[in-house]
Order: C-alpha cells, then sequence, then structure tokens
C-alpha cells in the first residue's frame, strides 16, 4: 500500500504542482505510515526524478516510452492504469490542471474507483483512515468533504496553488525504478500535431511575489495601467477578480479565484474588489493583504491585514509617489 503523486511534466520540465503534491502527500502518507511514490510518465524525463525525491517521495516509478513524449489521454491513461492495477495503491492525487483534469476521471474510470475532483483541503479520517477530501461546490458556496470508504484507489485532482511547496532537502535518498510502459501506437486515438504556445506576453501570476489585483471598481481597462505601475515598482504582476476579467479590461490568465488561480503571494493588493467567497478563495492564503476600496463594509476589508477606505484614484498615484520617492532616497528594493 502507498500513497502515489502523478508528477506531471511538459516538455521535460516538471510543473510545479507536483511538488505541491509532494508536500502534501508527504503528510498524508506519514500519517498513514506508508510509502509516498511519485509517477512520472514521459520520455527521457529521468532527470526530474532526482528532484520529486528531494521534495519528498520515498521512490519514483518513471513510466518511460516514446509514445508518452506529449501527452496524450489513451497513452498515459493506459500506462499508469497498468501500473496501478499491479501495484494497488491506497491514494493516488492528481494535479488539477488541464491535463490532470482531463487524466483524473480517466484513470478513475479505468480503476473503477471514486474521484473528487479539484480539490482544495485533503486529510485522514483518524478512526477509519479513509481519504478527507475537500472541495467548494456549489459555486464556492458550500466547503463538501467527500469520502471514497469502498474503493480503491482513493483518488483526488487538487487545485495548484492550494498547497505550499516543500524545501528541497538534499539529503534524501529514494529508489527510482524504471518501467517500460506496455503501450502501442494504435493505443493512442489522438495525434499531436504540433503544440503552439501563446505569442502573449504570458504572466505567471501562481509565481509572483507581489500582486497588484484589480476588480470592477477600477472602472475601465486604462485604470489599470495604474495598477500595473504599482506592480512594476515592487516587482509585482497585475491580478485581477472575474468581473474585471468579464469586462474585458484584462487578460484571463490574470483572473484570482475559485474560477481562475490561486495565489499565495508575499503581498496582495485588492483595488476595487469586494472580496466575494469566490475570490477571496484564490488569495486568502496571501501572506500579506491590502485592500483599497471606497466601502469600509466590504467583505475584503474583513481579511486584510491593511484596509484603507477611499478612492483608489486618489490612493494609488500618492502609494506609486511615495514608493518611488522611498526607493529613490533608499536605493533599495522593497520587496526581492
Ligand atoms: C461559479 C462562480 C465562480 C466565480 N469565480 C470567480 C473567480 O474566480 N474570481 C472572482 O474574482 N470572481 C469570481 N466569481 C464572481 C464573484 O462572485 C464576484 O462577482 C466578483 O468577484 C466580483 O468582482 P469585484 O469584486 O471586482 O466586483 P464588485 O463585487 O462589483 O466590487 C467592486 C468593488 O469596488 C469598490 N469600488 C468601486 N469604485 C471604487 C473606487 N473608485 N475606489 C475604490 N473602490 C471602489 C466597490 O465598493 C466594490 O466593493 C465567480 C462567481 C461564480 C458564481
Amino acid at each position: 500500500m502507498s500513497v502515489w503523486v502523478i508528477a506531471e511534466q511538459r516538455e521535460g520540465t516538471l510543473q510545479k504542482v507536483s511538488l505541491e503534491l509532494l508536500g502534501k502527500g508527504r503528510q498524508i502518507a506519514d500519517k498513514l505510515e506508508e510509502k509516498l511514490v511519485a509517477v512520472l510518465a514521459g520520455y527521457e524525463v529521468e532527470k526530474i526524478a532526482d528532484t520529486l525525491i528531494k521534495h519528498g517521495a520515498d521512490e519514483v516509478i518513471i513510466l518511460d516510452h516514446i509514445l508518452l513524449k506529449n501527452y496524450t489521454t489513451d497513452g498515459y491513461t493506459k500506462a499508469i492504469a497498468q501500473i496501478a492495477m499491479e501495484r494497488k495503491p491506497e491514494i493516488i492525487f492528481i494535479g488539477a490542471t488541464n491535463i490532470g483534469r482531463d487524466l483524473g476521471p480517466r484513470l478513475a474510470a479505468r480503476l473503477k474507483t471514486g474521484l473528487t475532483a479539484d480539490c482544495t483541503g485533503l486529510d485522514i479520517d483518524e478512526n477509519t483512515k479513509n481519504l478527507l477530501m475537500t472541495r467548494p461546490a456549489f459555486g464556492g458556496n458550500l466547503m463538501a468533504t467527500i469520502e471514497c470508504p469502498n474503493h480503491r484507489p482513493q483518488m483526488a485532482t487538487v487545485r495548484p496553488g492550494v498547497f505550499a511547496v516543500p524545501c528541497a532537502d538534499d539529503r534524501r535518498k529514494g529508489k527510482i525504478e524504471k518501467v517500460a510502459a506496455q503501450i502501442k501506437e494504435s493505443d493512442i486515438r489522438t495525434v499531436v500535431e504540433k503544440i503552439v504556445k501563446s505569442l502573449e506576453d504570458k504572466v505567471d501570476i501562481t509565481e509572483a511575489k507581489v500582486i497588484v489585483s484589480g476588480g470592477r471598481g477600477v472602472g475601465n481597462e486604462e485604470g489599470f495601467a495604474l495598477l500595473k505601475e504599482l506592480a512594476h515598482l515592487l516587482g509585482g504582476v497585475v491580478g485581477a477578480s472575474r468581473a474585471a476579467v468579464d469586462a474585458g479590461w484584462i487578460g484571463k490568465d490574470h483572473q484570482v479565484g475559485q474560477t481562475g488561480k490561486t495565489v499565495r503571494p508575499n503581498l496582495y493588493i485588492a483595488c476595487g474588489i469586494s472580496g466575494a467567497i469566490q475570490h477571496l478563495a484564490g488569495m486568502q492564503e496571501s501572506d500579506f493583504i491590502i485592500a483599497i476600496n471606497k466601502d469600509e463594509t466590504a467583505p475584503i476589508m474583513s481579511i486584510a491585514d491593511v484596509a484603507l477606505v477611499g478612492d483608489l484614484y486618489k490612493i494609488l498615484p500618492e502609494l506609486i509617489n511615495e514608493i518611488k520617492g522611498y526607493k529613490d532616497s533608499c536605493d533599495i528594493h522593497l520587496i526581492s
């Protein structure tokens, strides 16, 4: 019996969510006194295996095959299902990325077991030793804790950004095992002709240490230039509420919240955002929150470390000037 984390790589680069899952997976495996195993499918991906060990895996199973070079539903499902049927893990965690959300349900159906999608909380029931999988339901208005008592493995896809990446421990040692995946070309019904990456100015708000985020209160696209200026001054990026994204003032890449990204920066500045539960779900783990809002009763104000009541168009230019002056006089980086 063991706890598995399906490690996700793209073009040989390990995705951050896999490390987040190893951190949480380690805690769960320790509670169950079982091994934590990372399963890494791909082609010539051995060099990543060590990183998985250093971040908490006891073992890495590498499913290596040229047909696994690019993700395909058929190829990955077959290869992973085979090894899971053989070794019978107790639990399988998958990152709820586009790939993970595609793979998870296929794998669960193949293994005839239960899957909870997009979990934001994971624990073990002290008495039954079952996995407790918590996820927002009904638009985030309800948190549902789901168990899978009668079938194994217990499977969950897990929201990226919810769990912290554990520190790497260079002294950790583990077993790395390469298994030849039993798949052939005819198993795979999709052909990846080419992978096209967006040429837009891509932002990864999940990696940012500082996020200056804007909502409906910003009022228009031009207002986001002010937020961008502040973000640049602080070495951060711009985030947004869904209302601002829906209004077309900024791209979907910037959206924070339940249907956007989950972020946990050192500093989150919410400008003209009311703090709807679906927005809070994506940012309430931030280390320090500053809220700027005209309405002192807006829900965001009650979770903020510093709440500034006023018009963002008055406050932001002053803040920008102050920071510029401070930077000029001190010649230091405020937040690095
Ligand atoms: C299933 C579902 C999923 C959702 N997912 C998400 C999600 O991922 N992310 C998300 O953000 N939302 C999401 N929502 C929408 C969410 O419920 C809210 O509608 C949204 O977050 C509101 O955005 P907002 O705070 O920008 O706008 P509003 O709620 O309209 O708030 C605007 C705020 O700006 C303030 N304001 C106005 N003018 C100024 C000014 N000049 N200076 C200072 N303050 C000012 C106002 O006082 C107000 O508090 C989801 C909803 C559903 C049903």
